[in-house]
């Protein structure tokens, strides 16, 4: 029998694992994969899997190892699996074989999952994201695919954009439809409670519009997709009502209409902070343009609201988005647990060797 790298004992022993030759060590139940036989392995034990071409990734530090290649005995080097997933696997200099530590060894299921997320969420900003943001002063945002169409995301934007164009069709339809705006003098003595619900869909304007658009197109597919449609709607509209109430609460004889999406899409970005950690949305520092962390940007953006409520901006309604925001991370907090659990993407993305480059 060959001699263990890592009990330096010679308890290696040929069996067979995913169909394939291997060695296993009888003490540690470490795996020692001859030259190639790794790649058949892990190639037949999920479809998905990218053979291990630990070559592909000159850029990583290569670090000897104090392993040695039980063949010659060489010192064997240690490499990443995949570039931002610290998993390593050690390999002889003379291409004799790879050796997984059984932690380690474990480790790689996950990877595999990994593999196509990873290059979703490690992705760089380039001029083409730099140029779009500086004429937009929209951001970038780096993150998972949804595996569902966000066809509730899809709706809303629509209805939105259809309602904000039918105010151009007529006079008379634009008073109709505008009669829909959340008074907070109104609210706070119960009437036309309806208009909690109907002001989120009512824009002021083009910039209002397009601005409240591209932020639930940013966060509304994600988050639909861990929550599922009819859910991500419910709790949509819930953070929005939440939003209106927490406006009306801070000036109740308020005469001022609040309208537009934002309380609710505000609430969305609290629930994608907590749920969605190793995305990445770009924020632009004068020309300087640099992934944030979802805390980081969200963090930055409640900052700008508190500053304008307490400087007392007109035209924005600041409690709204603060209200929002907060009722989404508490919405975000309570269903962690359960949303995790539903969308296992999430666990395996909090995997603690997964380190994600800004
Ligand atoms: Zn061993
Ligand atoms: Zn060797």
């Amino acid at each position: 029998m060959k001699t263990c790298p890592n009990c330096h004992t010679p308890t290696l022993q040929p069996t067979v694992y995913h169909n394939q030759q291997v060695d296993v060590c009888r003490t540690c139940k470490g795996l020692w994969f001859d030259e190639g036989e790794l790649d058949l392995a892990l190639a037949s034990a999920d479809d998905d899997y990218d053979t291990v071409d630990v070559e592909k990734h000159p850029g990583q530090a290569v670090t000897n190892s104090d392993r040695l290649c039980p063949i010659c005995s060489a010192p064997m080097t240690s490499h990443n699996l995949l570039a931002g997933y610290q998993v390593e696997v050690e390999r002889c200099p003379q291409n004799h074989g790879i050796w997984v530590d059984k932690d380690e060894l474990e480790a790689t299921h996950h990877a595999s999952q990994l593999h196509q997320h990873l290059g979703e969420l490690n992705g760089k900003v380039n001029w083409k994201t730099w140029v779009f943001q500086f004429l937009t002063q929209m951001p970038v945002e780096y993150n998972i695919k949804p595996k569902r169409k966000p066809w509730m995301t899809w709706l809303l934007i629509l209805v939105n954009t259809v309602i904000f164009l039918s105010g151009f069709v007529s006079v008379d339809l634009a008073k109709e439809l505008y009669s829909g705006v959340m008074v907070p003098n109104e609210i706070s003595h119960g009437q036309h409670l309806v208009t909690l619900i109907t002001s989120q869909f009512l824009h002021g304007g083009w910039m209002h519009l397009i601005g409240n658009m591209y932020f639930l197109w940013l966060t509304g597919d994600n988050l639909e997709d861990a929550l599922g449609h009819w859910r991500f709607l419910l709790v949509y509209l819930l953070c929005g009502t939440a939003a209106a109430l927490a406006q009306t609460s801070f000036m109740p004889n308020s005469p001022i209409p609040t309208l537009g999406a934002s309380g609710a899409i505000a609430g969305l970005f609290g629930m994608y902070l907590l749920w969605f950690r190793k995305a990445s949305i770009t924020f632009m520092f004068f020309v300087y343009q640099k992934k944030l962390p979802p805390w980081g940007f969200f963090l930055i953006w409640i900052g700008f609201n508190i500053l304008g409520m307490v400087t007392n901006s007109q035209g924005v309604a600041y409690m709204a988005h603060i209200g929002g925001f907060v009722t989404g991370l508490i919405i975000g907090w309570v269903l962690l647990g359960w949303v995790r659990a539903r969308y296992p993407v999430l666990t395996v993305l909090e995997h603690p060797k997964l380190k994600i480059r800004r």
